[in-house]
């Protein structure tokens, strides 16, 4: 959200760590220091960003999903601020113990099943994955077993739902609001304990930063990669669960909740429910190619990541599910079709995007796209110990259209999820806007941090590749 440009890239640094010693680095990623800008959006964020998702999910809860339902009855007087606070559905113990349940199984699959998944599903890529070399030059390794958790975890909500009826299927609705303030407290109490645990006991030293600004070190983060023992990785556990196996669970049970209120699933319902959990499934078929993004091999794991995986990600992106509780929608058979096209193909670019790029770092270019040897820029980029490492950009396929064609099919899944509402409310479509600025946001701080690191190599690559996200626009 805020990743300060400027100071990205390779350099050499020389910079206090928390015990005041020198530290002689080679860095790319987050800032070490922090603009005026950076930290008034850090303050926004840190103080908005929970309202803003409070505001989403009330104005569902009250006003069947209308972002001006709050400001009209303000207005008009039927609301007076006193009552703001009576209205707020507290904390109940169901909420907490279905989240600590949550959480709590979500960790055991996590560290106590290895992943066997592997083993027989052919092209899967699980069990024990290397991850991309940190600024200091380390390369850590992880337990991928995120597609395994998500089958087990779906098969037990099915076995559940059709078979023995522990709970309802809409468990998850009907507690919404309560379960917000849970999935806060956990993003609060890892985004804090991750704070003090960087001063105290980091897990790798020469991977911390430190601003010495409190309110961006919390943001932002100051270890690259915490660990607790040698497996649990909270970028990679936070990152892919609890927040996006709940993605599609959340899904499941907005669809259990249209058919007890209205004796059926309407088709956008459906919809939503296949578009994003192809996405979903994606995520976790490859997630130890997740490993090479800029969430694991870029960022700090602070508040952002935190706070962002536990409450940001389950609430707003699930808001079309919740939307179409308040207001089912059955779409016309063209427009259904229509939204299923554009979410496959927005799919299609995407997945095909990342593959040609994963295709290629893998073989080391030993590969054809789009059924040629692929063409590319050679560079080179200095790590933290001062080596000289050897890379290169692809500029064929995909990658030759434009430099961010995988966000293109990013943005385009998005957009097919909010057309699933229709057009009668603004809310299902904060999605796309929001994915909008995240995706441009990260072309500009990414190029910045490319450009850092490779330098002459990475304006030869921008003058082959002239566009961002749409040829001849963008
Ligand atoms: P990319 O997968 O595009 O990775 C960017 C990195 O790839 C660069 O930093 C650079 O790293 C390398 N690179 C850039 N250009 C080239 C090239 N031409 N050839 C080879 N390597 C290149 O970006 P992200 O990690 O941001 O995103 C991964 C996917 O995740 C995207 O499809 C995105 O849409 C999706 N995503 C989804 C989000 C969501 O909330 N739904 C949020 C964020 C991402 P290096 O230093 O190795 O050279």
């Amino acid at each position: 959200m805020t990743d300060d440009p400027k100071s990205s890239g390779p350099r050499k640094s020389h910079k206090n760590n928390s015990d005041g010693e020198k530290t002689d680095q080679g860095q790319w990623g987050r800032a070490w220091e922090v603009d005026c800008f950076s930290l008034a959006s850090v303050i926004f964020l840190l103080q908005f960003a929970p309202l803003i998702v409070y505001y989403f999910v009330m104005s569902c809860d009250q006003h069947q999903c209308a972002l001006t339902g709050p400001v009209t009855e303000l207005y008009t007087g039927t609301l007076h601020l006193s009552d703001i606070w009576n209205r707020i559905q507290p904390l109940t113990w169901r909420a907490v113990n279905i989240y600590t349940v949550w959480v709590a199984w979500q960790v055991f699959l996590y560290m106590a099943v290895p992943d066997l998944c592997h083993k027989f599903l052919p092209g899967y890529a699980g069990g024990i994955q290397e991850g991309a070399r940190t600024p200091a030059g380390v390369i850590n390794q992880y337990e991928i077993n995120g597609l395994q958790a998500w089958i087990i975890t779906h098969l037990l909500w099915f076995a559940n739902a059709y078979y023995f009826h522990w709970f309802s299927p809409t468990i998850v609705f009907d507690n919404w609001i309560p379960l917000f303030w849970c999935a806060n407290i956990l993003g609060y109490a890892v985004s804090t304990f991750a704070m003090i645990k960087a001063y105290i006991f980091p897990t790798d030293a020469r991977d911390c930063k430190f601003t010495g600004n409190f309110f961006y070190d919390f943001m932002m983060g100051i270890e690259f990669n915490p660990r607790i023992g040698k497996w649990f990785d909270f970028k990679l556990f936070f990152n892919g669960r609890p927040g996006i196996v709940a993605w599609t669970i959340i899904n499941l049970s907005y669809a259990a909740k249209q058919q007890e209120l209205y004796g059926q699933v309407t088709n956008s319902m459906i919809l939503i429910n296949v578009l994003q959990g192809i996405y979903v499934l994606d995520f976790f078929w490859n997630e130890a190619w997740y490993l090479k993004t800029i969430d694991i091999c870029h960022d700090h794991f602070g508040w952002y990541l935190g706070w962002g995986d536990c409450v940001w990600l389950p609430y707003l992106y699930t808001l079309q599910g919740l939307y179409l509780v308040y207001n089912p929608v059955q779409l016309s058979p063209a427009n259904a079709v229509g939204v299923l096209f554009l979410g496959l193909l927005g799919y299609y670019i995407f997945r095909m995007t990342n593959h040609q790029k994963d295709l290629f770092r893998r073989t080391n270019g030993h590969c054809k796209i789009w059924g040629r040897k692929p063409e590319y820029i050679e560079c080179s980029y200095t790590s933290a110990d001062g080596q000289r490492h050897y890379s290169k950009l692809l500029i064929s396929g995909f990658w030759g259209l434009a430099r961010h064609f995988n966000y293109t099919g990013d943005l385009l899944c998005s957009l097919s999820y909010c057309l699933t509402c229709g057009f009668e409310h603004i809310l299902p479509y904060f999605y796309i806007t929001y994915m909008s600025i995240l995706l441009i946001h990260r072309c500009v701080r990414d190029e910045h941090r490319c450009s850092g690191k490779y330098g002459k190599d990475w304006k030869r690559y921008t003058t082959a590749v002239p566009y961002r996200l749409l040829p001849g626009v963008f």
